[in-house]
C-alpha cells in the first residue's frame, strides 16, 4: 500500500544483511550523549536490546525481560496505544515521579520488511516545574514536544516584554492536510508533523519561539532582521522533500505578521498571521503572504456577510437587476438576471461583495435557488405582456453542481410557474465545466432535453477553453470583452477572439459578447461576425421595473 511514498523518517531503515546488534550499538552510540533511553523489540515483540539509560530510567536490573515487563506494565496502565508515534507521561516508581517523552518507530530492512520496534525515551523532568509535569503538559504539544498555543503565547509575551527588537510571527498551514490523513492514515500524518517539529528545532535560534498551535498549524516568532524569505523557502523545501510521493506533495502556506505593537495580544497577532496565510491562493511548495490591514477589513466584511445572510434571504433583501442582451441594431432578445443585495444599512450591494464569500462558505446555493425563483416569477409575470418573448439568463455557481440537483431545481420552477423553459437560460461558467467535464456534459444534455438553453459564461477566462469545446455542446458561448482589456498582448487576443467566434458559429453555437462598452468595440465585434451583445454601451443592469418601462412598450 502506498509504496510510492517515501517516509524517510517515519521508520528506521537498516540493511537486510547487517547484524542487528551492531546496528543497535551504532545507533546507541549516537544517542548516548543525549541521555536518551533506547529499547528495541524484535518483530515478535521480544525485548532484544536496551541501553543503560533505559534500564536506569525504569529502575530495572540489567535484564531485558524485567525491563520489558516494567515498560509494558507502565504503558498498559496509561491506556496508550503502543504504536502511537509520540507521547508524554509520568512514570511513577516508589515515591519518585518522572515525566518521560516516548517516541515509537518501526525498524524496517532494505527489503521493506519489519525487523522490530524501537522506543526512544527522553526524561523531561529537569525541564519541568517541581517535577509534576503539569506545567509542561499545559504548555507543550504532546506529539511534537514543541510549545502548544498556551506555551507559545506565554514565551512570546516574555520575549516581547524584554526587547525593543522588531519581531515577526509566521503561521503555517499545510494545504489539504486533512486529505493527506484520509489517504495515508493518521500515523503517517503524525509522522510528518513530528518531522516538521524536529526540523524546526534544528533550525531555530535561541530568541525564536516556535509551536504547534493545532493540527497542521505551526507558529514561529523571530526577529524580523533574521527572516530571509529565500532561506526560509529553502528550509521548507527540505521539509517537503522528506515526503515524496507521486500522489501527494506537501504545500506550505505561510502568513507573516510584522509586529507593530508588541503589547497586542499574542493570539490576535497569530490570528493576523493566519489571515495572511488564508489569503494565499497560489499552489507552490511554499507560498508566503504578509498581513495587511486590508485583509482584516475583508475578513470583517466576510463575517458580516455570512452572519446576516440567512436573515437577508428570509427577509427578501436580495433581488435581481436585469441587463439587456441585444442584437446589433439594439433590439432586446433577453436579459441576464444579476443578484443585488438591498442591504438595510449599507445600501445596494453588488455581487463582488458577497458572491465569492458565499461560495467559499458553501452557502451560495441558497442565494442561487432564490435568484432562480425570482427569474422564474418574472418570466411568468411577463407571459401575457409585451415582454413575453424575452429570455432571462441566470447564473449557476460551480458549487451548485455539488449541492443541488440542477435539473430538478429548474424543471420544478418551470412546472410551478408554468413557463417556457426555452426562455429560461442557464449560465454555467467555463471554470465550473472544466472542474468536472463528464458531469457537466451529462447535465447540459439533460437540461437541453428538458428544453433549456445552456450558456457557457466567461468563456476564455480559463486555460482549457478550446479543449473543453470538443466535449461540451452548449447553446451559447458568452465571451467577456474584459479579457481584451486585461491582456498585455491585445493583437494576439483579437486574433483569438476572431477565431473563437468563427469556431463557435461553426460548431452551431450562438455567441454573446459581454462587456461591450464603446461603439468602437461594437463595430470591431460586428466586423468579426458577432451578432449578440451585452454591455454598458447598451445598458447597465437595472431594476426590473426600469427594464419593463424601457423595453415593455416597444414589444
Ligand atoms: P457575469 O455572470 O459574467 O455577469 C456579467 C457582469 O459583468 C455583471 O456584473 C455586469 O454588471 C458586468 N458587466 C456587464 N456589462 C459590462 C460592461 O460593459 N463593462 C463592465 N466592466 N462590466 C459589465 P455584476 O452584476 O457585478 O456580476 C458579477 C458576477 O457575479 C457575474 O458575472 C456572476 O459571475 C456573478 N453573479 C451575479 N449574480 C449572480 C447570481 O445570482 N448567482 C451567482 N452564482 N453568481 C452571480
Ligand atoms: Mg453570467
Ligand atoms: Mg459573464
Amino acid at each position: 500500500m502506498n509504496t510510492d511514498l517515501l517516509f524517510k523518517e517515519s521508520a528506521y531503515y537498516i540493511d537486510s544483511g547487517a547484524d542487528i546488534n551492531d546496528i543497535f550499538r551504532l545507533i546507541n552510540y549516537g544517542v548516548q550523549q543525549m541521555g536518551l533511553g533506547i529499547i528495541f523489540f524484535n518483530k515478535e515483540k521480544k525485548c532484544v536490546y536496551a541501553n543503560r539509560h533505559a534500564f536506569s530510567m525504569f529502575h530495572s536490573e540489567e535484564n531485558l525481560e524485567i525491563l520489558s515487563d516494567i515498560f509494558h506494565r507502565w504503558i498498559s496502565s496509561l491506556g496508550i496505544d503502543v504504536a502511537a508515534a509520540t507521547w508524554c507521561r509520568m512514570f511513577k516508581n516508589h515515591d519518585r515521579e518522572r515525566l518521560y517523552r516516548v517516541r515509537h518507530r518501526n525498524v524496517i530492512d532494505s527489503e521493506n520488511k519489519l525487523v522490530g520496534y524501537m522506543y526512544t525515551i527522553q526524561n523531561l523532568s529537569e525541564i519541568v516545574d517541581n517535577g509534576t509535569g503539569e506545567q509542561y503538559r499545559l504548555t507543550h504539544d504532546e506529539l511534537t514536544g514543541l510549545y502548544n498555543r498556551e506555551g507559545f503565547n506565554e514565551s512570546a509575551r516574555n520575549i516581547l516584554t524584554d526587547t525593543d527588537k522588531n519581531y515577526i510571527i509566521l503561521y503555517s498551514n499545510i494545504k489539504d492536510f486533512k486529505l493527506f490523513n484520509q489517504l495515508f492514515g493518521l500515523d503517517r500524518g503524525n509522522d510528518i508533523l513530528i518531522n516538521i517539529g524536529d526540523l524546526l528545532l534544528q533550525h531555530v535560534k535561541e530568541d525564536d519561539v516556535y509551536a504547534r498551535i493545532n493540527g497542521d498549524h505551526f507558529a514561529l516568532m523571530m526577529p524580523k532582521d533574521r527572516f530571509d524569505e529565500k532561506q526560509f523557502k529553502k528550509l521548507v523545501r527540505a521539509v517537503t522533500n522528506k515526503v515524496t510521493s507521486k500522489t501527494y506533495s506537501l504545500h506550505f502556506q505561510v502568513g507573516v505578521y510584522d509586529i507593530k505593537d508588541p503589547r497586542m495580544d499574542i493570539s490576535l497577532m497569530c490570528d493576523r498571521a493566519y489571515m495572511a496565510c488564508k489569503s494565499i491562493k497560489k499552489d507552490g511548495v511554499c507560498e508566503i503572504a504578509w498581513y495587511s490591514d486590508e485583509m482584516l477589513v475583508n475578513a470583517l466584511l466576510e463575517k458580516e456577510v455570512l452572519s446576516s445572510f440567512d436573515f437577508a434571504i428570509i427577509n427578501r433583501q436580495f433581488g435581481i437587476y436585469l441587463q439587456p442582451q441585444v442584437y446589433e441594431d439594439g433590439t432586446v432578445f433577453g436579459a441576464e438576471a444579476l443578484a443585488r443585495w438591498m442591504h438595510p444599512e449599507n445600501g445596494l450591494l453588488e455581487p463582488g461583495v458577497f458572491i465569492s464569500v458565499l461560495e467559499k462558505a458553501d452557502q451560495i446555493y441558497k442565494l442561487d435557488r432564490y435568484i432562480w425563483e425570482l427569474a422564474a416569477q418574472q418570466l411568468s409575470a411577463w407571459k401575457d405582456t409585451g415582454l413575453k418573448d424575452i429570455s432571462i439568463s441566470v447564473n449557476v455557481s460551480p458549487k451548485d453542481l455539488y449541492y443541488l440537483d440542477i435539473k430538478r431545481e429548474f424543471t420544478d420552477l418551470v412546472n410551478r410557474y408554468d413557463i417556457n423553459p426555452g426562455l429560461f437560460n442557464i449560465e454555467i461558467t467555463e471554470t465550473a465545466v472544466t472542474s468536472d467535464v463528464n458531469k457537466c456534459v451529462k447535465l447540459i444534455l439533460e437540461l437541453q432535453k428538458a428544453g433549456f438553453k445552456v450558456e457557457i459564461d466567461d468563456f476564455g477566462s480559463g486555460y482549457s477553453s478550446l479543449n473543453m469545446l470538443k466535449d461540451i455542446n452548449a447553446d451559447v458561448l458568452k465571451i467577456d470583452m474584459g479579457f481584451l482589456r486585461k491582456t498585455e498582448n491585445p493583437r494576439r487576443a483579437q486574433v483569438i477572439l476572431n477565431y473563437t467566434i468563427d469556431m463557435a458559429h461553426e460548431l452551431g453555437m450562438d455567441v454573446v459578447t459581454e462587456g461591450v462598452e464603446t461603439e468602437e468595440q461594437l463595430d470591431f465585434l460586428k466586423g468579426m461576425g458577432c451578432r449578440m451583445f451585452q454591455g454598458y454601451y447598451f445598458d447597465r443592469p437595472m431594476p426590473v421595473n426600469c427594464f419593463e418601462d424601457k423595453y415593455g412598450q416597444n414589444k
